[in-house]
């Protein structure tokens, strides 16, 4: 047996080839652990994308794998002082769908494929929709998204244009999240929600990334900047970190610094004070929209994996966020959402603070491309459009 689906509360396994989504005993969510802890790197070349780590995916054949070919995103070093302070990003826009979420969407989607699902449902107002949509068709599954219902057209056209099906439900995303499951299990659907306690696979995809940080950086940084929204990104890096550890790769897996904007941060709340993770009730719209939950499903989980790596939370302005957004565009040729940039934000902020103290190395996780929301970079780009006649000399003296 390849891996074994654990329940943390009742300490049951059961075995991998159960497909199961939930603990059948108490309901709880499911771990996926592996019962070898080598880590094979390179093992499968023939088949493009994350499962080039086949030996620490939830699969045992490699019969039912939908692949975009998501993952080796490039790693970039942006500055290093003479201190040795280093900055590095990690750019996950470069997936198939412009975002991290095609790592879970990925696995989740084939694992839906390989139990022999009728399609497949995500409750989604961000990045999720589209990934699992797209994944969906590649895999000839139908898919259907459910959003809330004052979510701007901008944000389901990408989805629908893979062929999901929009249902706008007269409710906020909580809402949705409940939803998906019931729905799911009424058609025969699957429900490919990313988040652990709606799926317990999902999270085996986005854990990739820190295999890949391992193989692309020779020295693995101090520090490792990562938006958290629902909280099962930041839970899925440091599993990742954990299992290189394990499979005797790393003797010690890197700091995490969990980022949040402080319109929406009940993540950065629950760390700073008794550790409880409760809905934020002062919030106030944000920019980075994509990560603003404010209930984060999986904040407990992520609050244990946040601690075991010995890292820190930390709270970022609307102006952070945009001058990060535009430093990255500007600067260094990446567009970046506000949700994708806050990481580097909160990196920028915590060099300044001492919190990543000089001489340190840091990587920030840029988890969404910025294409999807353009109009953030509409204010400022009037210094930047000349009017102009038709003629050479007129041109020339207006750029100068
Ligand atoms: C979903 C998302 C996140 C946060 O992931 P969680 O698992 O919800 O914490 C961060 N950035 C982007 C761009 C996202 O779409």
């Amino acid at each position: 047996m390849k891996y074994e689906l654990f329940c943390e509360s009742c300490e049951l396994a059961f075995p991998g080839e159960s497909g199961l989504y939930r603990c059948p005993n108490c309901h709880s969510t499911l771990g996926v652990v592996y019962t070898d802890s080598e880590i094979k790197f390179n093992e499968y070349h023939s088949f493009p994308g994350i499962f080039r780590y086949f030996s620490k995916l939830p699969f045992s054949s490699k019969k039912h794998l939908i692949s975009l070919g998501e993952g080796c995103t490039p790693v970039t070093l942006l500055k290093k002082d003479a201190d040795g302070t280093e900055i590095w990003i990690k750019n996950e826009t470069m997936n198939p769908t412009g975002t991290y979420k095609d790592r879970p969407a990925c696995v989740s989607v084939s694992k839906a494929k390989e139990l022999g699902a009728n399609g497949v449902v995500v409750a989604s107002d961000g990045n999720a929709a589209p990934a699992v949509a797209a994944y969906a068709a590649k895999g000839n599954l139908s898919s259907i998204v459910l959003m809330p219902k004052d979510t701007p057209e901008m944000r389901y056209i990408q989805a629908s244009a893979y062929g999901a099906k929009i249902v706008l439900i007269d409710g906020n995303i909580n809402d949705c999240l409940n939803l998906a499951g019931e729905i799911a299990s009424k058609i025969g659907f699957h429900n490919c929600c990313t988040s652990n306690v709606f799926n317990p696979y999902q999270i085996e995809g986005s854990k990739t990334i820190a295999f890949e940080i391992f193989e692309q950086m020779r020295c693995l940084p101090d520090w490792i900047a990562v938006p958290i929204g629902g909280g099962s990104f930041l839970s899925a890096v440091v599993k990742g970190f954990l299992e290189l550890k394990l499979g005797g790769r790393i003797k010690k897996i890197p700091r995490i610094l969990a980022v949040q904007a402080f319109n929406c941060a009940p993540f950065v709340e629950a760390f700073f004070t008794d550790g409880v993770v409760r809905e934020f009730k002062e919030y106030k719209k944000t920019i980075a929209i994509t990560i603003a939950l404010p209930y984060p499903p999986d904040g407990v989980m992520a609050l244990k994996y946040l601690k075991e790596s010995q890292g820190y939370a930390i709270a970022v302005t609307e102006e952070e966020i945009m001058e990060a957004v535009l430093c990255l565009s500007s600067q260094y040729g990446v567009l970046a959402e506000p949700s994708g940039a806050a990481s580097f934000a909160g990196m920028t902020k915590a060099l300044l603070k001492g919190i990543i103290q000089p001489g340190e190395v840091s990587l920030a996780i840029i988890t969404g491309t910025g294409l999807k929301t353009i109009e953030v970079f509409r204010e400022g780009i009037n210094h930047h459009i000349i009017m102009c006649s038709n003629d050479v000399d007129s041109v020339l003296r207006n750029i100068n």
